[in-house]
């Protein structure tokens, strides 16, 4: 309200608030952004405060002068700056879209009982019953933490009865974990959707999205699949956005199975990996589309602007800090292509540092270049 264009708050100062606040700044909303530690992808931002996050003598003066309020991850304090929003001032997603989701036995329960496909599942409070269900479901099976689990990092699939055993202690909490049966999936989707506080929205294209080690490599888009199973992980992905009353961007990911089934393996309230490439694919961005959506502006159209679109992570290689970006140059010089660097201060094998996006006519062309791209880049 210091304004005459409103004012976004971001809890989160990682790359999805890094990339919501350039679409922010773009359509000169001011962006604040708030980390609990140290500044790393938002550094650029003047409006980047790091602080305790939970603390309302911090989260006051920052939502002070906020017209909204939106989160860059499910396990960003939502409640606490829900307390201390000033007169007039939104948050969105809502409190109770954030706690409908960021567990995921709630999550699942909830979709099931709205008539969302998703994989058997069971929320077990003992190991005694994790192993009647997996008894139930038949081995292998997959246990899930419940909640701060990203990356796969809370995920164990157990083919056996005894690795179930092993795997328990270190997922369990107080109120157990899930067991939930393998999905022997043929592809893994995922669909955004951009949807307003009075439920309006927006669908993206279905994207064909590549795990490895449990973790995002590439996604393509469009997804090659056919049109009656395209039509149906929209509508999925639409209803169970719909379930949550998600605001703002909301992710769904999603298994094909070989029988032609589509279920949802979880969602994400937020800005997503497997949406980045609509920086450059799309006609509006997912983040562009978070701002507008969160703000009950009028939503961007959704659709792709190139006949194929490809991401392609790129992860950290070597531990070490400062990170080198020696390869830069070669992949900037690659045809088609467009690298984004987050700028986090250090280097872990394994952790998300920034991705590349390649467009083209050619869906084998432009992975091709875009997989060159992102390994020239040393990270
Ligand atoms: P993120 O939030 O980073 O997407 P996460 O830690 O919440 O990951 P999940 O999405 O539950 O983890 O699982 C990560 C990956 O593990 C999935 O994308 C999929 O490849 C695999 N996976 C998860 N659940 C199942 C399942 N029931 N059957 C088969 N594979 C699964
Ligand atoms: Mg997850
Ligand atoms: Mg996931």
């Amino acid at each position: 309200m210091s304004s005459t264009f409103p004012t976004i708050g971001i809890l989160g100062g990682g790359q999805l608030g890094k990339m919501m606040a350039a679409e922010a700044v773009r359509m000169s909303v001011d962006a604040r952004l708030l980390s609990p530690k140290e500044a790393g992808p938002m550094q650029p931002y003047t409006g980047a405060r790091v602080g305790d996050w939970t603390d309302p003598d911090v989260l006051r003066p920052f939502t002070a002068d906020c017209d909204v309020v939106t989160v860059e991850s499910e396990w960003a304090p939502a409640d606490a700056a829900a307390e201390v929003l000033p007169d007039g001032a939104a948050l969105w997603p809502s409190t109770q879209t954030l706690s409908l989701i960021k567990d995921k036995g709630v999550q699942k329960q909830h979709l099931a009982d709205a008539g969302c496909p998703v994989p058997a599942f069971a929320c077990c409070e003992t190991l005694d019953e994790a192993l009647d269900a997996a008894e139930e479901f038949g081995y292998p099976v997959v246990l899930k933490q419940y909640r701060g689990a990203y990356d796969g990092y809370g995920n164990a699939t157990a083919a056996a009865e005894d690795e179930l055993r092993e795997a328990w202690p270190d997922l369990a909490t107080e109120d157990g974990a899930m067991v939930e049966t393998f999905a022997d999936f043929a592809r893994e989707l995922a669909v955004q959707v951009a949807r307003r506080p009075g439920g309006n929205q927006v669908v993206y294209p279905v994207a064909y999205t590549e795990q490895r080690d449990h973790r995002c490599h590439a996604v393509e888009v469009p997804a090659d699949i056919d049109d009656a199973i395209a039509d149906k992980a929209r509508h999925i992905a639409q209803k169970s956005v719909d379930a949550v009353e998600g605001v703002g961007l909301i992710a769904v990911e999603l298994f094909e199975m070989p029988d032609g089934r589509v279920l949802v393996n979880e969602l994400a309230p937020r800005p997503h990996n497997t949406g980045h490439y609509s920086i450059e694919g799309a006609a509006t961005s997912q983040f562009e589309n978070h701002v507008r959506a969160v703000l009950d502006w009028p939503l961007g159209d959704p659709s792709l602007r190139t006949p194929v679109a490809v991401m392609v992570n790129v992860l950290g290689r070597r531990e070490g800090t400062p990170p080198q970006t020696t390869g830069l140059p070669r992949a900037l010089d690659t045809e088609g292509v467009t690298p984004h660097i987050y700028g986090k201060p250090d280097v872990r094998p394994g952790r998300k540092m920034g991705h590349v996006t390649a467009l083209g006519a050619d869906r084998a062309d432009t992975r091709k270049r875009a997989e060159m791209a992102a390994s020239a880049i040393e990270l």
